[in-house]
């Protein structure tokens, strides 16, 4: 896993992050219970882009009364203050980016759902010619690379 701390969408280290969407999430009139913390923390420390349900597993552990509705609830509650990147696709579900809610490059394996962050970037270096062509003030982008994780590459051929 490649974590770039110098990525210029990643605003903040984990815990001032951390720190930063509870205090706007008090200013913005959010009620923080337990359980929405623990879900805020989960999905900020987390660097494979989780799904609610992941989510959802991944705390019932600490608050067993979790419910799933809570994930949405904080889910919905990120979105409403523009603090996560949710990747939408076409089977319905949803993953999630609460490190970088900016837009960003992604790659994402075929066969077991990984997904990574790009950090070549191609956006800002066509976001300019696109908006010159277009006049479209642009504010946000997809763009995902499909492909095999390292570690699915290394099961394929052993199986081979
Ligand atoms: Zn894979
Ligand atoms: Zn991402």
């Amino acid at each position: 896993m490649i974590l770039d701390k110098s990525h210029p969408t990643q605003p903040y280290a984990d815990d001032q992050r951390f720190s930063h969407l509870i205090a706007k999430a008090h200013e913005a009139g959010f009620r923080l219970t337990p359980q929405r913390r623990a879900v805020l923390r989960a999905l900020l420390f987390s660097d494979n882009h989780p799904g609610a349900e992941e989510l959802f597993r991944q705390v019932k552990g600490e608050y067993p009364d979790l419910s799933l509705a809570t994930v949405y609830k904080c889910l919905d509650m990120l979105k409403a203050m523009g603090e996560v990147l949710q990747l939408e696709f076409r089977d319905g579900s949803s993953r999630f980016d609460g490190r970088r809610p900016a837009s960003h490059a992604h790659v994402i394996c075929t066969r077991c759902s990984a997904i990574e962050d790009a950090t070549a970037d191609p956006f800002t270096w066509c976001s300019n010619n696109v908006s010159a062509e277009t006049g479209y003030r642009l504010n946000r982008y997809r763009f995902d690379l499909y492909g095999l994780c390292p570690a699915c590459q290394a099961q394929a051929t052993r199986q081979k």
